[in-house]
């Protein structure tokens, strides 16, 4: 689509660029055979601040439907850690709010529908939003109610009319993905009761910053979430952030309650995160200069370890194929001639080639069929349940490689 020039959140048009990763694909099109003798669209992937509202962003937005739909490759049911997460985010927020059953549950980036199953079995009404056709299909074979179409202000007139009102709108890991976040908040506004609430979901950048999860920067994910800009934002339309919980899923994700203004106290949570971000300087450009450097560092590290064993004649493949993995492919130029293949648990996966270095997705069997030295996973945010699947390869004498923070040897 183009550059962008002002802020997502605030429109100023006060930002630093301090991280580029180069030119690269969109992390989730993985290629068919057939597909791999086309040209490669690339995007730039660069990461700007925002000096007034503190908004970290990407400077390019590549069109949402390049990248959201019938072929979208992601399942939030591919992992039991994931699964359990939303299944218990659902009966936690039924709680927290003394849901009465019947209430009106709306899921923005349903996906295959796990959070709202979670909700359903609660007694709730649910409604998923999900563009990508191919995983609203899902959804709605396991009897999720789902629209397959993004989500806007005008959608949720139509959804108003037809459902009526939500007393809960939740967004795990898509607020961050919407360019334009006034019409997600006009949309949350027309759907949402007096006392309704939306739950926002997403990788925390203090967390992003201090562990150097810089494989989750990619095009799908324009904004990297923090506290104070969340606020500042909220605040324009008359919204409060009233609480905030930290969740370990994705390398460290925040949860933010958001209700119309007044409605709720405000919990002290939120300024322990406030002070948190100052503490951690997270807005300043000497931080994210280093984190930058940091990053460079890691690629020169990854590379040296995989160069060395290659050199001691090892074999090494990858074992699953996330968005991220692809961001740390492409970034640190690591192709066929370091890993032979990887493998993956999705059916929507196995049998393409990884956009941009073009490596070959095979079943996790192969790990136990072909034993090769060693297998960087690459979904390390699932290291544990991953190298727990694949136990009968690690009895068999076979190593893992987790590259983030730093690349070490299980
Ligand atoms: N909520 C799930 C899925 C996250 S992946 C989870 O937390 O695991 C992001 C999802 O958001 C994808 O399924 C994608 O198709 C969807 N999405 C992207 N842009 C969207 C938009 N503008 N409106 C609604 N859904 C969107
Ligand atoms: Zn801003």
């Amino acid at each position: 689509m183009s550059n962008k020039n002002v802020c997502r959140m605030c429109q100023s048009p006060n930002m630093t660029k301090f991280l580029d990763l180069g030119f690269a694909p969109p992390s989730d099109n993985f290629l068919t055979k057939e597909q791999l003798n086309n040209e490669e669209a690339q995007y730039p992937l660069n990461v700007h601040i925002c000096n007034d509202c503190g908004l970290c962003q990407l400077g390019y937005v590549v069109p949402p439907e390049l990248m959201f739909n019938e072929n979208y490759p992601y399942e939030s049911s591919m992992t039991k850690t994931g699964s359990s997460h939303f299944i218990s985010m659902a009966i936690e927020i039924c709680k927290k709010f003394n849901l009465m059953p019947d209430s009106m549950v709306i899921d923005i980036g349903s996906n295959v529908g796990v959070l709202l199953s979670g909700f359903k079995s609660q007694g709730m009404r649910v409604l998923g939003v999900e563009p990508s056709s191919n995983v609203a299909k899902i959804a709605i074979k396991n009897g999720i109610d789902t629209i397959s179409e993004f989500f806007s202000s005008k959608l949720a007139l139509k959804i108003c009319q037809q459902k009526g009102n939500a007393s809960v709108i939740t967004g795990t890991n898509v607020f961050a993905h919407i360019d334009d976040l006034n019409d997600f908040v006009k949309a949350a506004d027309v759907l949402l009761t007096e006392e309704g609430i939306i739950v926002i979901e997403a990788p925390y950048l203090v967390n992003m910053l201090d562990n150097l999860e810089y494989d989750t920067i990619y095009h799908e994910h324009l904004s990297y979430l923090s506290m104070k800009p969340m606020v500042k934002f909220f605040k324009r339309f008359r919204m409060d952030v009233f609480d905030a919980e930290m969740q370990s899923i994705h390398g460290g994700s925040l949860r933010y309650f958001i209700g119309r203004e007044g409605k709720r106290p405000i919990s002290k949570h939120i300024s322990e995160f406030l002070l948190l971000e100052e503490k951690k300087k997270i807005y300043s450009e000497e931080r994210l200069k280093n984190f930058s450097e940091d990053v460079k560092n890691h690629r020169n590290e990854l590379n040296t370890l995989l160069s060395n064993l290659k050199k001691q004649g090892k074999k090494i493949v990858g074992v699953s194929a996330p968005a991220k993995g692809n961001t740390l492919l492409n970034y640190c130029k690591i192709g066929t001639e370091i890993l032979d293949y990887i493998t993956e648990r999705s059916n929507l996966k196995i049998g393409k080639y990884t956009p941009g270095m073009h490596i070959p997705v095979y079943s996790d069997d192969m790990l136990i069929k072909d034993k090769p030295d060693y297998a960087l996973i690459l979904a390390w945010n699932f290291a544990e349940e991953i190298m727990r699947n694949n136990e009968q390869y690690r009895s068999k004498g076979g190593k893992f490689i987790v590259p983030i923070p730093h690349p070490h040897i299980i």
